[in-house]
């Protein structure tokens, strides 16, 4: 019986077991200990950022990025509406109010969009402290209009990089584009600590009061003195070992998945009305992608398929595919909240497809699936 194929999985090899065998044996199994602090500093590096804390996950970053930037009751965040529903989730957190701008064909925020919602917010009157990137997939936002428009706003930016480790923009890593960035190493991710993230940032007083939040506001002194409401988010020294393991192997994992990518893109060329998003059509191609995820758009009326169908298609062959986020503005518990909307993220979510892009996925596996898909959009 063949296995089935699974959208994203996480594989741990020797090396994993090798650096989470250090971990327990080294004795450094309460919270923190020093696979942390390299952990930290080894992605500071990669990505080219003056510090990083490691936290429980990418939410707890952007919680905590978001409070250091001023966000509470009474002020707005403009955050991009495809997203996955922690982008929108971590502004409520604080008591802040999410205002959502809609995509552009690469799924990513439509950033003269988002512009234009910062000015209209604060012509009304409203306190916008921050606006948010997502980088959808593993591909960066477009930053050449999206840095400039907010810096001239005096509006900083929260890059959410949850999904784009490894990914770049004009040579620039995902994760360094923020006042504040977000990375995350849950399970599904490029790279996994089991649950994780990580909040990115040149400012190092910013990191400093997060590392502060983070472990209950505990004040530096002999007994447990607390002048602050903090939170227990850091990431443990095990997971920590994993995280590091995992980002020996970063670029292999994501070669691996741009090859995948590669073989979808030439297997699907030839189909009427199926597009790989955020290729060249965009203006922009994919070189700098770390091409977690790759998603198809499949025209209904060209193809006369549905999403549905291609997703009911492989299921029946045991391959797992699902539709894109669905936008925040169209999620009930975000129904009231104000939003700026082209069409764009409510159309990609009604056509779109995610196909099975994990690193561990071998070749017979991608044929799997390239097979059912073209034979169910009529290619073969
Ligand atoms: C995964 C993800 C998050 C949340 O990260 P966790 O580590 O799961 O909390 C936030 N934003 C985006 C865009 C994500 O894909």
């Amino acid at each position: 019986m063949m296995a089935r194929v699974h959208l994203s999985k996480a594989v741990a090899t020797e090396v994993e077991e090798e650096y989470v065998l250090d971990a327990l044996r080294s004795g450094w199994v309460a919270p923190l200990g020093p696979h942390v602090d390299a952990f930290e500093r080894e992605i500071a590096e990669r990505i080219g950022v003056g510090h990083a804390l490691a936290l429980s996950s990418g939410t707890a970053a952007l919680h905590l990025g978001l409070l250091g930037l001023g966000a509470r009751p009474g002020t707005v965040v403009v955050v991009p509406s495809m997203t996955f529903a922690a982008s929108a989730m971590a502004v409520v957190y604080t008591g802040a109010t999410p205002v959502f701008v809609d995509a552009r064909e690469d799924g990513n925020v439509d950033a003269s969009l988002m512009l234009e919602a910062v000015d209209t917010l604060r012509a009304e009157g409203a306190d916008v402290v921050a606006a948010m990137s997502v980088d959808l997939f593993g591909r960066a936002a477009d930053y050449d209009e999206l840095v400039p428009g907010l810096a001239e706003r005096g509006i900083p930016l929260v890059e959410d990089a949850a999904e784009a480790l490894g990914a770049a923009y004009h040579g620039s890593a995902a994760g360094s584009f923020g006042a504040v960035s977000v990375l995350s190493f849950n399970g599904n991710k490029i790279l996994t600590t089991s649950g994780g993230g990580m909040l990115l940032s040149d400012d190092r007083a910013a990191i400093d009061r997060a590392r502060y939040l983070s472990t209950q506001a505990r004040l530096p002194v002999a007994h447990y003195e607390h002048v602050d409401v903090g939170y227990n988010y850091r990431l443990s020294n095990i997971l920590a070992a994993l995280g590091r393991a995992q980002l020996t192997r970063l670029d292999a994992m994501i070669a691996r998945r741009r090859q995948i990518r590669e073989t979808y893109v030439s297997a699907l060329a030839e189909i009427p009305g199926v597009r790989v998003i955020g290729r060249p059509t965009e203006g922009r191609d994919d070189r700098e992608d770390n091409c977690w995820l790759t998603c198809i758009d499949i025209d209904p009326d060209a193809t006369g398929v549905t999403p549905e169908k291609v997703i009911a298609e492989l299921d029946l062959h045991d391959i797992e595919a699902r539709r894109l986020w669905k936008p925040m503005h169209l999620q009930p518990v975000f129904a009231s909240e104000r939003a700026f909307v082209t069409g764009t993220s409510g159309r990609l979510f009604d056509d779109g497809v995610t196909l099975p892009s994990g690193s561990s996925l071998t070749d017979e596996e991608i044929e799997r699936v390239v097979s059912v898909v073209t034979g169910v959009l009529g290619g073969r």
